[in-house]
């Protein structure tokens, strides 16, 4: 057993005795691990208020590979991010992509999966209310991608063929791209407007800039990487926060008069 240091993000924490918590982590050089963290919950606590979600620290870890439930000797904290809690769009798609490191990513180092989440958290934090969607869009795309399930947007899915971007593209979420004329056939599986494909290019790209959604676009956007991450990452179970997300579920929807 080692006492590692590693950042770490607070991902879920529940009570486990009288004093106790389990806390799930996402840390930079572990991957996703689960810890207990005795005597959180005494008055004079060693970790203070610190474990709260989605706040960012450093980690003393007690580690030992062949254990599932390693010990949190301290964490912390660097980053609150208490800004996240201040739109609900901006929180929800932090809890989103929080849920897929929490299911999706290893239990073993992938740096490049922390250094994504804690982008989105980043941009997420700051996200002004009509571009938090957009913002979580992207970051869960890239979160997929760096996974190692990023969609095929550049060439046909099947044969490589070039996809044509000034008409409509098809998209196959179950192949993971997009597909050519001749692939798509006369029923594809989804038809993306020109401008949607672009968007979609440009959610995919962190350095293009941000596309601007309106209502209508961003449902269709997260309905399409909703349903990517459910494809694709689907083993891991039913996804309550990314459905929360997708869904929109905190805004009352208007009577329905028909
Ligand atoms: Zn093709």
């Amino acid at each position: 057993m080692s006492l590692v240091s590693t950042r770490a993000v607070v991902l879920q924490t529940f009570r486990y005795s009288e004093t106790s918590k389990i806390v799930r982590l996402a840390t930079r050089d572990l991957g996703v691990q689960s810890a207990i963290a005795k005597g959180v919950l005494r008055p004079r606590s060693p970790f203070g208020a610190a474990l709260e979600t989605l706040s960012e620290g450093v980690a003393q870890l007690y580690h030992k590979e062949t254990r599932d439930l390693q010990t949190l000797a301290a964490f912390d904290v660097t980053e609150l991010r208490r800004d996240l809690a201040l739109d609900l769009g901006r929180f929800a798609g932090a809890a989103a992509l929080a849920q897929l490191m929490l299911k999706m990513a290893p239990a073993a180092p992938l740096p490049a999966a922390y250094d994504a989440f804690i982008h989105a958290l980043d941009n997420l934090a700051t996200a002004a209310a009509h571009n938090a969607d957009a913002v979580a869009v992207r970051w869960i795309w890239l979160l997929v991608g760096v996974l190692g399930f990023a969609p095929e947007l550049d060439a046909c899915v099947r044969d490589g063929a070039a996809v044509a971007g000034n008409g409509s593209v098809a998209f196959s979420t179950a192949e993971g791209g997009v597909l050519c004329p001749t692939c798509a056939g006369a029923q594809p599986p989804t038809r993306l407007p020109p401008h949607a494909y672009r968007d979609l290019l440009a959610l995919n790209d962190a350095g293009a800039e941000l596309p601007s959604l309106d209502a209508a676009h961003a449902r269709a956007h997260r309905r399409l990487v909703s349903r990517f991450v459910r494809h694709h990452m689907g083993e891991a179970g039913p996804l309550s926060a990314l459905d929360f997300w997708e869904q929109h579920a905190w805004v009352t929807p208007p009577l329905d008069a028909s």
